[in-house]
């Protein structure tokens, strides 16, 4: 904490991986030689730089970008672009720390990495945002390529602001190798990678069910967020026969008790990904009740998937989803439950996965975007979808491997936090103190 002032959400996600480590590190000791866990919650690198750009109105904006370079011990970093008023160097901390074990669960050869800037996209106009994409791809270009850093969207981040990323990083380095994931299909994009996150979160989910017999068949759930990772939540969870019943944004929850339809879906994305609006839009229009200022966490379901961001999900709401009935949490998010939360999940016997876990199927379909660029070819939308559950599933096999505690238990958390440092740390042994 001295070394990381103000740095909560940072200290938060270390916090929770080194108490599932100590443990396994009290039985296997060298992974406490050669500072190793000094090293590991280290970034390699920290970039921070201004980004000015020229309104609408002739006014010159001044916005701070990052680039945090966590650890390459096993391949380029990776990790997403985030645009929120909300970012700051913390944030982006705890998210390049998780990356780097969420990369390492895919198994694909990938190091950790996050970036991003304090701007709003919303309310700006499209040619605003361009501008503003291309003043920070203008410095980030400097620090990333295909064999050192490649980036990807994340919050505030889509198609459309990776594409006007990509193509000025393209400009100024003369090179049209992988410089982002999360491309266009027209410029090497890959099938499957917009649906990725939210598809391998209900693909996990499923895995968790099945451990005790279940399945989504008939389940009530709930979907916080309504954006990338949200919406396709609730496509999958839709297609393998569940009633979603909840999404929300910043604004509210939407509370619809009849569950979605394909429809209300395309109604939903239409609203969030072309019109730029609130889901209290889409409430309008479909006649669904919205619950001003409310998150989802008070509605009875069977299984949660929380999808829109950091701490978004207390120990109050967990209490309340337990005491409602709920069987299983998956993180679509980075983060989104509360430390407390997450015991309190795991405390009551709720199949609980945090999301470096669940949520890696969009870093590991960038993995797979990146192999398609690299051999210069482009596979069909089939065989991605079926290398993201092959990986998903892989991931649920890691976490019962490395999670079992001794009275039989399975512990998400550990289980996912320790497979992924194993890889990471033997990785850095093996390279020497670098
Ligand atoms: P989007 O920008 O597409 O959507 C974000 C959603 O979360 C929006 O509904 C947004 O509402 C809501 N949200 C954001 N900040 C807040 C906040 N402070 N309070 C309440 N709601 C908020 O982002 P993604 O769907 O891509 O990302 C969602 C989460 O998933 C993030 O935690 C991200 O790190 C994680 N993730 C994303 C991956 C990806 O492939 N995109 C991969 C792995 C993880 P509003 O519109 O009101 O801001």
């Amino acid at each position: 904490a001295l070394r990381n002032p103000g740095q909560p959400e940072f200290l938060q996600a270390v916090t929770e991986v080194m108490e599932s480590l100590w443990p396994f590190i009290a039985q296997h000791p060298r992974y406490a030689e050669h500072g190793l866990l000094e090293r590991l919650v280290e970034p390699e690198r920290v970039v921070m730089f201004r980004v000015s750009w020229m309104d609408d109105h002739g006014q010159v904006q001044v916005h701070r970008g990052y680039r945090i370079q966590h650890n390459m011990a096993i391949g380029p970093y990776k990790g997403g672009i985030r645009f929120h008023p909300s970012v700051n160097l913390s944030v982006l901390k705890f998210l390049a720390f998780e990356q780097t074990f969420k990369n390492a669960l895919t198994t694909l050869p990938m190091g950790g990495g996050k970036g991003g800037s304090d701007f709003d996209p919303k309310g700006k106009s499209p040619a605003e945002v361009m501008r503003f994409c291309q003043a920070f791809a203008s410095e980030l270009f400097r620090h990333v390529g295909a064999d050192t850093d490649v980036p990807a969207g994340d919050i505030g981040v889509g198609g459309r602001e990776v594409g006007y990323m990509a193509g000025m990083v393209k400009k100024l380095s003369n090179r049209a190798d992988c410089v982002f994931t999360g491309k266009g299909l027209s410029f090497g994009g890959s099938l499957i990678r917009p649906e990725a996150t939210g598809y391998g979160t209900v693909y996990f989910a499923d895995e968790m069910l099945k451990t005790r017999g279940k399945s989504f068949e008939g389940m009530r759930v709930s979907v916080s967020g309504s954006g990338n990772v949200a919406q396709y939540a609730v496509e999958k969870a839709m297609q393998l026969g569940a009633k979603v019943v909840t999404v929300s944004d910043s604004s509210g929850t939407v509370v619809d008790e009849q569950g979605f339809t394909p429809e209300k879906l395309a109604v939903l994305m239409e609203v969030k990904n072309q019109q730029y609006g609130r889901v209290s839009d889409y409430a309008a229009r479909t006649g669904a009740k919205f619950e001003p200022g409310k998150r989802p966490w008070h509605v009875p379901v069977d299984v949660a998937l929380p999808c829109a961001t950091q701490n978004e999900l207390d120990e109050h709401d967990a209490r309340t989803l337990i005491a409602n009935g709920v069987v299983c949490v998956a993180e679509g998010a980075n983060m989104p439950s509360t430390i407390e939360a997450a015991k309190a999940f795991e405390a009551a016997g709720v199949l609980y996965a945090p999301g470096k876990a669940s949520n890696a199927g969009g870093v590991a379909t960038s993995g797979l975007e990146m192999s398609q660029n690299a051999l210069r070819l482009a596979w069909p939308r089939e065989e991605v979808d079926a290398r993201l559950l092959q990986i998903m599933r892989g991931i649920h096999a890691a976490c019962l491997q490395y999670g079992r505690r001794a009275d039989g238990r399975v512990s998400y958390i550990d289980g996912a936090n320790v497979a992924g440092f194993v890889k990471v740390a033997d990785a850095m042994l093996a390279q020497g103190v670098v």
